[in-house]
C-alpha cells in the first residue's frame, strides 16, 4: 500500500514510523531484526531503509595503495524485501542519485516493482567523501528531481531507450526531501522551497523533513511550502539526540541549529545516558505538540538503536 494511502486511510490520526540504516557488511540482519521488534507495537504502516553512497578505501599492497570502490553497507532492497515479507510491513527503499547510471535505476526500480514495494523516497545522496560538491555520477542524474521525472515516467510505462513493452506499469508512491532549515548547499529557504515545489511538480507524492529540533522552524516550513503550492503531506522526522558528540556533529553536517534549552539540558549530563533520557525526553515533547498540530506520520531517525525510539513512542502513542 502506498504511503499516501496509509495517510488517507488512518483519516486525520498520527501514525508512526521510522527509518533504520543497514548494518555494515559482514554483519547479520538478525541485528536489524532485534531493533524492528521493539518497535512493531505502535504499528508503523511503513519503515524506511536508507542506501549509503559508494566510498573509496585504499588496501596496502607491498606498500602501494590500492583505491578500490566499494559500499560499506549492503543491499537496501534485499533488506526491504525480508522485513516486508518477515513483518508484513510496507518498507521504502531510499532510492539516489549519486553512485547510479540511469539504467542501474530502472533495474532497481523493476525490482521493487516485483517485490511487491509499492513506495520509494527518491534522492540525490550527499558528496562522496572525498569530493567538495556533489557530482553526478557518469549517466547518472544531477538533481532528485530527475529521479522522481524517472520513476514518475516508468509509472506511465516510459522505461528508459523504449526497450520494454509492458502493460503493467508501476505504481509507485514517491517521497522526497524536505528541509524546514533549507539544504546546506541552497542559498536560501525560498529557493529551496522552489527546488521542493519542482520535485513536487515532477511526481513526488509526499515529503519527509531532515531532522529539527524546534518545532516552529517546522510549522514555518509547512506555511511557506503552502504558500508555494506545494500541497502534498509533509512529514516530519524526527531525531532524538543521544549522545553530547551530537551538539556539535548534527550542527556542522545538516547545519541545524540546536536550542539553547536542549543544549543546556543536554552540557549539564554527567554522561551519555543521561543525555539519551533528555534526548527521549525532548523528542517526545516534541512529537506531542506536532501530533497535536495534525501531522499525518511522526518518522523517527532509528540509527540503528531502537530502545529511545520505543520510549518516545510508548509516551505518545
Ligand atoms: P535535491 O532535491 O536534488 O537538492 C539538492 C540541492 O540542490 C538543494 O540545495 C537544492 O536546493 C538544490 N537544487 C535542486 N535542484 C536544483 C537546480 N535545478 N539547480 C540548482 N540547484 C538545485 N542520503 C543518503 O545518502 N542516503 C539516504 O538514504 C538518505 N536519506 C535521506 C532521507 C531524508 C528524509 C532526508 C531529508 C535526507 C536523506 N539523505 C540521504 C540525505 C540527502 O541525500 C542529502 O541531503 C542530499 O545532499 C540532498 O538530497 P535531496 O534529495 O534533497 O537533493
Amino acid at each position: 500500500m502506498k504511503v499516501t494511502e496509509h495517510i488517507a486511510a488512518a483519516k486525520g490520526k498520527t501514525l508512526f514510523s521510522f527509518e533504520i540504516i543497514p548494518p555494515k557488511k559482514g554483519r547479520s540482519i538478525q541485528e536489524l531484526y532485534d531493533n524492528i521488534d521493539p518497535l512493531m507495537e505502535f504499528k508503523p504502516p511503513f519503515i524506511d531503509v536508507t542506501t549509503s553512497r559508494e566510498e573509496y578505501i585504499y588496501i596496502d599492497r607491498d606498500g602501494l595503495l590500492d583505491k578500490k570502490l566499494t559500499r560499506m553497507r549492503p543491499g537496501t532492497l534485499g533488506i526491504c524485501a525480508s522485513i516486508k515479507h518477515k513483518y508484513d510491513v510496507d518498507t521504502v527503499p531510499h532510492v539516489l542519485c549519486g553512485g547510479f547510471t540511469k539504467e542501474e535505476t530502472e533495474y532497481l526500480l523493476v525490482d521493487c516493482q516485483y517485490l511487491g514495494i509499492d513506495n520509494v523516497m527518491a534522492l540525490r545522496g550527499d558528496a562522496m567523501k572525498e569530493q567538495r560538491y556533489f557530482e553526478a555520477t557518469n549517466g547518472g542524474h544531477q538533481y532528485a528531481k530527475d529521479l522522481v521525472e524517472q520513476i514518475a515516467n516508468m509509472n506511465r510505462g516510459n522505461f528508459l531507450h523504449e526497450v520494454v513493452e509492458t502493460d503493467n506499469c508501476s505504481n509507485f508512491c514517491v517521497g522526497v526531501a524536505g528541509y524546514p532549515e533549507k539544504h546546506i548547499e541552497a542559498p536560501s529557504l525560498l529557493s529551496d522551497l522552489k527546488r521542493l515545489k519542482e520535485k513536487v511538480d515532477a511526481g513526488a507524492d509526499y515529503v519527509v523533513t531532515q531532522m529539527f529540533f524546534d518545532n516552529k522552524r517546522f510549522f514555518e516550513f509547512c506555511d511557506k511550502a503552502k504558500e508555494y503550492g506545494i500541497d502534498v503531506p509533509i512529514i516530519p522526522g524526527i531525531k532524538p539526540l543521544a549522545i553530547k558528540k551530537h551538539l556539535q556533529l548534527l550542527p556542522q553536517v545538516f547545519k541545524i541549529d540546536i536550542p539553547q534549552d536542549l543544549v543546556d539540558a543536554v552540557e549539564a549530563c554527567k554522561d551519555n545516558k543521561a543525555v539519551r533520557q533528555v534526548g527521549v525526553e525532548w523528542a517526545a515533547q516534541q512529537s506531542k505538540e506536532l501530533m497535536d498540530a495534525g501531522v499525518p506520520v511522526l518518522h523517527y531517525y532509528s540509527m540503528g538503536k531502537s530502545d529511545n525510539i520505543k520510549a518516545i513512542a510508548k509516551t505518545v502513542f
